[in-house]
């Protein structure tokens, strides 16, 4: 059943509806020509049974006469009728001396197929004989048993229900063939106005699919209710799925460009830099201009965010961005790397005009709301270049050497460009393994810390000792490439609370027996004082030591740009209500201004080694000096001499009032348990200046 279901599903509509009104012509032929048949083949044969005995009737009087006149000429004339009525397979007329007066015999008919079967099931009661003594010697004589002779008949009951049943076959056939012509006008009826006008639509449909437009209407003129219908409500949803698509495809479209590109700026993102550059140096013919990649850092990008917020600082990045792009109008596109990075891609026929340009494009002055007030603010900008192939073939390699290019312009005092070189390349590994060994250092605490005495110049007094740090014990001097890593990643913030913790942990034991005013002085980084809980971390640190806070000093390098910094300011002044002294360090060599030394308080100004180193012989370093000591006594601050070496030095100094000295001279940086022997000699034989 399930195969003929499946048979049929794949059979064409109209070959469906052809085969069912076929069927159903058949089988309603059958049933009503079978029934209807039946009845005029039995009536039939009855009928033709009947005529057959009849005839018998007639001759019955005659064929009497004759028998008892032996007038055997009228037998046969009376026997000649039957001669061709295949009715009788045979009719004998015998005297009552069973002497044979005249027989008729016919061949018995050959029974149809279904003869037998339709004599057997309802012609079964018809007497296939006849036998009548009906011959008697005259009207009067009618005693019984006496005859003059016999009729005898076999009827051929085959041959009259054959002659019946092919009515019946002929009344099937003819409704087969009547079936048939139906089915065939049906079928071609049904083809021209359903199954034609289905076949264009679907061959439509496919052909639309096949050149990509799924969603192509259908300009069919089809004739029918329905199929008008149909098509107009295909085409209603054709054009809505249409209208899907395309609203789908722009959205896919905007979706993708928003994932190549950078949110703030609308600038495209490093991905899809690294997909382009792919692209171009597969396109790159030997002999053809080089590909140049150029990358822009803003120079001190964090300060301007520390200084006035998140928001002025999208802004400027945002000014950059349109800055550069309107500068380099006619290269490619411009990429925003990461926060404050920018790429271009040039190729450039001419080396020395792109240089000149780019260089002409590293200073971007712009106005910016700031603090509900107008604020310029003037950005400079590094850039690196690299180029293919001469300096990689890959994106990722082209940018790395771009990098390198950009680390080599920031170490060249920024804003300038520089173009990769192999030995930018070795200090770039150089950093990166001197931050791993940092990194590596932090985690396991494996660091020390070396500590240098400083010595009250007027009596040779142990006044304090500034902590050094030191990768490994007895070195002499910091890892200084290590600790500007430090400053560059952020990382000196936890390393300097480490620094701290262990400097506590070394001099908190050892503060009884050393002077009252004994300072222990620490090395911050401004990065640390930007943190806003830094004071607070302090403190806490201090407390957990029992460190008194006026026995602490920190010592932070020139800042300028920290003056307006509220974290700053609100650390500064904390740790300094606390009793915290503040050191400006290498004073001197930096950019400090006035305005930075009156704003934020200091205790001592320390002046650098190298105004020292030359001393006494040298009179501008004595006069840079001396102005400095003067400054410092003016702004009633303390000073310290770093880097005295000489007793010469020592006594310059103490000539011209400095506070406190610092230098080989006194000792070089030592480790804790050095320092503790040297102070305890010196408490043995201190050491007392000549003049005192
Ligand atoms: P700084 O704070 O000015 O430290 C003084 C530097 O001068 C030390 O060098 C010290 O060894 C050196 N020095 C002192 N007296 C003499 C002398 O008579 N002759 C010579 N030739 N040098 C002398 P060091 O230890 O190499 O430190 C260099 C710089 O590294 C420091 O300068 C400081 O800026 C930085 N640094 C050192 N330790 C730390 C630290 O723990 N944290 C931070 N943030 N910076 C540190
Ligand atoms: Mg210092
Ligand atoms: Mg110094």
């Amino acid at each position: 059943m399930k195969r003929v279901e499946r048979r049929l599903d794949t059979c064409s509509l109209t070959a469906r509806f052809t085969f069912f009104v076929v069927m159903l012509t058949v089988v309603s032929g059958l049933v009503f020509g079978g029934l209807l048949g039946y009845d005029s083949m039995r009536d039939e044969v009855h009928e033709q049974y009947r005529i057959a005995n009849q005839r018998l009737d007639f001759i019955q009087e005659p064929a009497r006469f004759a028998l008892y006149h032996l007038d055997t000429e009228t037998v046969r004339a009376l026997l000649q009728s039957f001669q061709q009525d295949p009715a009788y397979r045979r009719i004998d007329l015998v005297s009552d001396q069973g002497e044979n007066f005249g027989h008729v015999n016919h061949a018995p008919a050959q029974p149809a197929l279904l003869t037998p079967l339709i004599k057997r099931a309802f012609f079964n009661d018809l007497p296939a004989a006849r036998d009548e003594r009906l011959f008697h010697v005259s009207q009067f004589n009618t005693r019984k048993g006496i005859y003059v002779g016999r009729l005898k008949a076999d009827f051929d009951l085959d041959h009259i229900i054959n002659k019946a049943t092919a009515a019946l076959f002929t009344t099937f056939w003819l409704t087969c063939i009547q079936a048939l012509v139906l089915g065939i006008l049906v079928a071609a009826v049904f083809y021209a106005s359903v199954g034609r006008p289905l076949q264009a639509i679907t061959r439509t449909i496919r052909r639309h699919a096949r050149r990509g437009q799924p969603f192509a209407t259908l300009d069919l003129d089809v004739s029918g209710f329905e199929l008008k219908r149909l098509v107009r409500h295909y085409n209603e949803h054709a054009s809505r799925g249409e209208r899907y698509l395309n609203e789908l495809t722009e959205a896919n479209r905007v979706l993708d460009e928003q994932t190549r590109r950078d949110p703030l700026t609308q600038d495209y993102n490093r991905r899809e830099l690294v997909r382009r550059l792919a692209a171009m140096l597969a396109g790159l013919e030997s002999g053809s201009e080089p590909l140049a990649l150029v990358i822009w850092d803003i120079d001190g990008f964090s300060r301007v965010n520390d200084r006035y917020g998140q928001d002025i600082g999208d802004a400027a990045l945002k000014e950059v961005s349109s800055r550069l792009r309107h500068a380099f109008s006619d290269g490619a596109p411009l990429y925003r790397l990461q926060a404050d990075i920018f790429a271009m891609c040039f190729r450039p026929r001419d080396m020395d005009h792109l240089t000149t340009r780019l260089s002409d494009a590293l200073r971007v002055e712009t106005t910016l709301e700031a603090e509900k007030s107008c604020s310029t603010i003037e950005l400079t900008l590094s850039a690196g270049m690299a180029l293919a192939p001469e300096h990689a073939a890959t994106p990722e390699s082209l940018l790395h050497a771009a990098h390198i290019g950009l680390a080599n312009a920031k170490h060249a005092g920024q804003q300038c460009l520089r173009t990769y070189s192999p030995e930018a390349g070795e200090r770039q590994k150089r950093k990166v393994a001197a931050l791993l060994l940092l990194k590596e250092r932090l985690a396991d605490g494996n660091f020390a810390l070396a500590y240098q005495p400083k010595v009250c110049l007027k009596d040779g007094s142990l006044k304090g000792c500034e902590a050094l740090f030191r990768l490994n014990r007895g070195e002499l001097s910091a890892p200084y490439e290590l600790l500007q890593e430090a400053e560059a990643t952020g990382l000196i913030i936890p390393l300097g609370l480490e620094i701290i913790r262990r400097a506590l942990t070394d001099f908190a034991p050892l503060l009884p027996a050393l002077d009252d005013d004994f300072r222990l002085g620490i090395n911050i980084s401004p990065q640390q004082l930007v943190e806003p809980d830094f004071s607070h971390r302090l403190e806490q640190m201090l407390q957990h030591y029992r460190f008194p806070a006026n026995r602490l000093e920190l010592e932070i390098t020139e800042a300028t740009q920290l003056i307006n910094n509220h974290a700053f300011k609100d650390n500064h002044r904390r740790l300094r209500d606390l009793g915290v002294s503040f050191s400006l360090d290498d004073f001197g060599t930096g950019y400090a201004s006035i305005e930075y030394l009156l704003f934020i308080g200091f205790d001592f100004l320390k002046i650098d080694r190298q105004f020292v180193k030359d001393l006494p012989e040298d009179a501008n370093s004595l006069r840079v000096c001396r102005a400095v000591l003067t400054l410092a006594r003016e702004l009633g601050c303390r000073t310290v001499i770093e880097g005295i070496e000489t007793p010469a030095q020592e006594a310059l100094m103490r000539k011209h009032q400095a506070t406190l000295g610092q230098g080989y001279l006194y000792a070089k940086p030592m480790d804790i348990d050095a320092f503790k022997r040297y102070c305890h000699t010196r408490k043995a034989t201190p050491r007392i200046p000549p003049e005192a």
